[in-house]
């Protein structure tokens, strides 16, 4: 089975009809290009993209660290953007692609702005709120996304694994730079 069957496989046949599973490849790369551009300010790589009638109309990624802002995760990077460029706050025609599993906050931003589905890459157990920690799909709100995880799933969770790698040496060089001006 090729990675196109397995996320076929994954996509309820209410969400296939839509798209392809190539289209949601293609997106997901988008979110995965946005998302390296976070680790330029050593913000942990995650990003995502709006989709609306089949065309990427807004982006964001992760820039916490970049911006001192604990409130600008990518997805809410996304959702402004896209708000801003539609002209509205109702988001119900468009979808969300994003690399890691949303959070609390962003699940919340997605819920407010009725994002229709919402594709993510790879699964959070720490802090993910479609399933990974808990799922707010399962709660009495006025709005539920289609969601559909493990979309590039390998490649999401290999660009965070490679940065927390990386995040450690650059650290562990720091520390000893640090112990050595000391001496
Ligand atoms: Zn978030």
């Amino acid at each position: 089975m090729d990675k196109t069957d397995k996320i076929k496989e994954e996509i309820p046949s209410c969400i296939e009809a839509e798209a392809s599973a190539e289209d949601h490849i293609k997106f997901m790369k988008k979110a995965l290009e946005y998302a390296a551009l976070a680790e330029e300010t050593l913000d942990v790589p995650v990003g995502a993209v709006v989709v609306c009638d089949g065309e990427i109309v807004s982006y964001g990624y992760n820039r916490r660290e970049g911006s001192k802002n604990a409130l600008c995760h990518a997805e809410i990077e996304a959702i402004n953007r896209a708000c801003e460029e539609l002209g509205g706050w109702r988001l119900h025609k468009c979808d969300l692609y994003v690399t890691l599993e949303p959070c609390p906050m962003c699940a919340g931003a997605i819920i407010n702005s009725r994002i229709k589905n919402v594709y993510f890459g790879a699964s959070d157990n720490k802090a993910g709120a479609f399933g990974g920690l808990f799922d707010m799909n399962k709660e009495a709100l006025n709005h539920h996304p289609n969601v559909v995880r493990g979309v590039c799933a390998d490649e999401c969770s290999k660009l965070l694994s490679d940065f927390f790698v990386e995040l450690r040496k650059r650290k562990k060089i720091e520390k000893e730079n640090k112990k050595s001006t000391e001496e």
